[in-house]
């Protein structure tokens, strides 16, 4: 029998690079798995994909931040596949008004070009978008599935955090603060649902090259861009990860080989988060 025969997998953001790859991996294993994504044909694209190759998947679209379009994923999850167990919080991301032009402030910035986004321009709305986007978007998903976890005094949730939770990268404070927010949540939600069978782990990717980091790491012609050297300098494995890279985690930690942990944020980083830079 496969690993995850008979489980249903909820997978948000599953229409995207680092989850579709998870959401494939999962239907390998035999799960029935429903991709959410707020961009419906990418997640009917992932589940097209995974019929095809045999595995069993739905693709429906869902807005992780609206509470009432997350049911409505559910009454179809239900309808097809039956309650949830796993549920993998994979939406996501930063966005451009949470980040500064420049790592440090300079002196000189004070009399700044018009181009220049030092923290004194970050606006408010832009940090608001990240954090809701990555924090509450985990917190509603969970309120949604988790339901049908307790119900059953059993389920699994993985949280997708990043090396920024650890010690936050120059440039982006929101995203940082939001990933923070996700480990430091799931914690909390493991204690809390220490008690009705329910594991929240989290899983943290290190650099991943995909379309939402590709403008910051690397130049037009595919060189590494400044940022993208420094990132590879302090990876001692000296390379980004692969998508691929991410499915031992998962499959541990939606196993019973993990059925001891809990509250836990895994690294999967090539050893950045252990490296001090010397
Ligand atoms: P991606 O942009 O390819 O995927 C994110 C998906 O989320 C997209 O398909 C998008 O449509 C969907 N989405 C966005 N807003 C949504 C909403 N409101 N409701 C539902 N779906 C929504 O990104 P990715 O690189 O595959 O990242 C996946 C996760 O991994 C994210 O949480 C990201 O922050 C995290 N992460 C990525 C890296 C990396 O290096 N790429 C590193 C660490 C953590």
């Amino acid at each position: 029998m496969k690993l995850l025969e008979n489980k249903v997998v909820v997978i948000t953001g599953g229409g995207g690079v680092l989850c579709s790859t998870m959401a494939e991996k999962t239907a390998e294993l035999g799960a029935k798995v429903a991709i959410l994504d707020l961009k419906r044909e990418n997640a009917e694209k992932v589940a097209l994909e995974i019929n095809k190759n045999g595995g069993q998947a739905i693709g429906l679209e869902a807005n992780v931040l609206d509470k009432a379009s997350l049911l409505k994923a559910q009454a179809e999850l239900h309808k097809n596949f039956g309650p949830c167990d796993i549920l993998i919080n994979g939406a996501g991301g930063n966005h451009p008004k949470g980040t500064t032009s420049k790592p440090y402030f300079e002196a000189e910035d004070l009399e700044k070009d018009e181009d220049l986004i030092t923290f004194f321009d970050l606006d408010p709305e832009g940090i608001k978008f990240v954090f809701d986007l990555n924090f509450i978007g985990t917190l509603l998903p969970c309120q949604v599935f988790a339901r049908d976890m307790a119900k059953s005094q059993s389920g699994n949730i993985i949280n997708i955090s990043s090396m920024n939770a650890f010690t936050p990268l120059t440039k982006i404070p929101a995203y940082s603060g939001a990933k923070a927010a996700i480990s430091n949540f799931t914690q909390w939600l493991a204690v809390h649902f220490s008690k009705v069978g329910i594991r929240v782990n989290a899983m943290a990717p290190g650099f991943f090259l995909t379309e939402q980091n590709r403008r910051l790491l690397t130049e037009e012609n595919g060189d590494l861009t400044a940022r993208g050297n420094t990132i590879i300098d302090h990876t001692p494995m000296s390379r980004f990860g692969t998508p691929e890279d991410l499915l031992g985690t998962l499959e541990w930690l939606c196993g019973e080989g993990s059925a001891f942990v809990t509250g836990v944020t895994v690294p999967i980083d090539g050893g950045f988060s252990a490296f001090s830079g010397v």
